[in-house]
């Protein structure tokens, strides 16, 4: 049984092949600079060696095209042909309020994948070229779609309306839908595993913290809060967003900067966060070092989005009424163990208790950290979106493993 998972941006794919019999993945890569004429191909066939090819790849159906064929490839390959595929999964951003699971893909489906584009105009065109373009190559093949949003539609209204006029969620769907779904989700099906308490039994948070960063309640297993919005910018202070800011700051600086929407929209995305508060980078491994070489800025942007992690935190406890594991995945929840530390210490009115000696250590990514006598139980459960994009594509096209 084998699954290719494909996340499509706008210049650029990822790929990765699974068995999925064991799980395993037999190849992984992507392409970069798609439309252009040195567009690049990066191949990782399990158990040999990275493969770059640069080629004129001038739009997405090529570039699937071109993956396809180094799957099989005599050389560097890993199927004997491409009718060993048995589905393809997709990674979709933006399933709005139609999709609250991942589904096989039909034309009622790419229409409101469709009707979604206003809502992730950056993410969900690329997303829906992709599907279009393994279609056209692959008709046979079953393709799913997973939504990074779907994990968050069990939320209730009063977790995802915003108090703002009803007229604007009736005519324009403004509300939370919450981001990160398939990550969320992957993470608490791991903790129940790794804690043997099935997930109804349970309250989690789980802090998503990479360069895009959020954090959600699970309860009984099902998402009942989650800090990204209606788009990814609110709630945690990320790599360059700036997440919850007050909402009348944005006319006042259009109006005393003299900025466009583009331009207050960039300035937020972009130029906010760790990257503004430290003037320095985006990137957690840099702020840190640059913190230990006594930049103050460095410091308070630390300080600031730690602060920012613990009352969510303190938030999300309150709303479920209690907490029994935290969860940190990401790039700077699986890495940073300063970032895990820091939380942590502000928690310990919870009683989280955290073992400095597993938090240290790095021979095994996937472990619990808090003390043996902590009330509330820490993880670090490295997040794996492929996957689940993976195991969903078998589920939903219900294939036998
Ligand atoms: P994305 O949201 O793009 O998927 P990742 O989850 O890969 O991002 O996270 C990337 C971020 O992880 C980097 O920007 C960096 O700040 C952080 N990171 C990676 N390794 C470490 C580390 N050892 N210590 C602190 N931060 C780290």
């Amino acid at each position: 049984m084998k699954v290719l998972v494909i996340n499509c941006g706008s210049s650029s794919l990822k790929y990765q092949l699974f068995e999925m019999k064991n799980e395993t993945v037999l190849a992984k890569g992507g392409v970069e600079r798609i439309g252009m004429e040195t567009a690049i191909l990066t191949h990782r066939p399990h158990g040999k060696e990275e493969v770059k090819k640069v080629a004129e790849i001038l739009e997405h159906t090529e570039a699937i095209r071109q993956v396809l064929q180094i799957l099989v490839d005599p050389k560097y390959g890993v199927l004997q042909s491409i009718k060993e595929l048995n589905a393809i999964g997709h990674r979709v951003v933006h399933g709005g309020e139609t999709f609250s699971d991942s589904v096989l893909i039909t034309d009622d489906v790419k229409q409101a994948i469709r009707g979604c584009f206003e809502l992730a105009p950056l993410h969900n065109p690329p997303n829906l070229k992709g599907i279009l373009a393994a279609e056209d190559i692959l008709p046979n093949v079953p393709q799913v779609a997973v939504f990074d949003t779907a994990f968050h539609q069990t939320m209730p209204k009063t977790s995802y309306l915003y108090a703002l006029p009803k007229a604007l969620y009736r005519r324009h769907k403004v509300r939370r839908y919450g981001f990160h779904g398939t990550s969320h989700k992957y993470v608490s099906e791991r903790l129940q595993e790794l804690m043997g308490v099935p997930l109804e039994e349970l309250k989690v948070i789980s802090c998503h913290i990479g360069n895009g960063a959020s954090i959600t309640a699970i309860k009984n297993g099902k998402s009942m809060d989650t800090s990204m919005g209606m788009t990814p910018l609110e709630g945690l202070i990320m790599g360059t967003r700036s997440g919850d800011i007050d909402p009348a700051i944005v006319p006042f600086t259009m109006a005393k900067e003299d900025l466009t929407i583009g331009e207050v929209s960039s300035m937020l995305n972009k130029h906010s966060g760790l990257y503004g508060i430290s003037g320095i980078s985006s990137d957690m491994r840099e702020i840190e070092q640059a913190m230990f070489d006594g930049n103050e800025r460095a410091k308070l942007a630390f300080d600031m989005y730690i602060y920012r992690i613990v009352k969510y935190v303190g938030a999300y406890t309150a709303a479920m009424n209690g907490l029994d594991a935290l969860i940190f995945t990401a790039g700077v929840g699986e890495n940073s163990v300063l970032v895990r530390k820091k939380v942590c210490e502000s928690l310990n009115y919870l009683g989280v208790e955290l073992d400095d000696e597993k938090n240290g250590a790095h021979d095994k990514k996937e472990r619990m950290i808090s003390g043996d006598n902590s009330k509330v139980k820490v993880f670090v459960i490295p997040t794996n979106e492929e996957l689940m994009i993976a195991r969903d594509t078998v589920r939903i096209a219900k294939l036998k493993k």
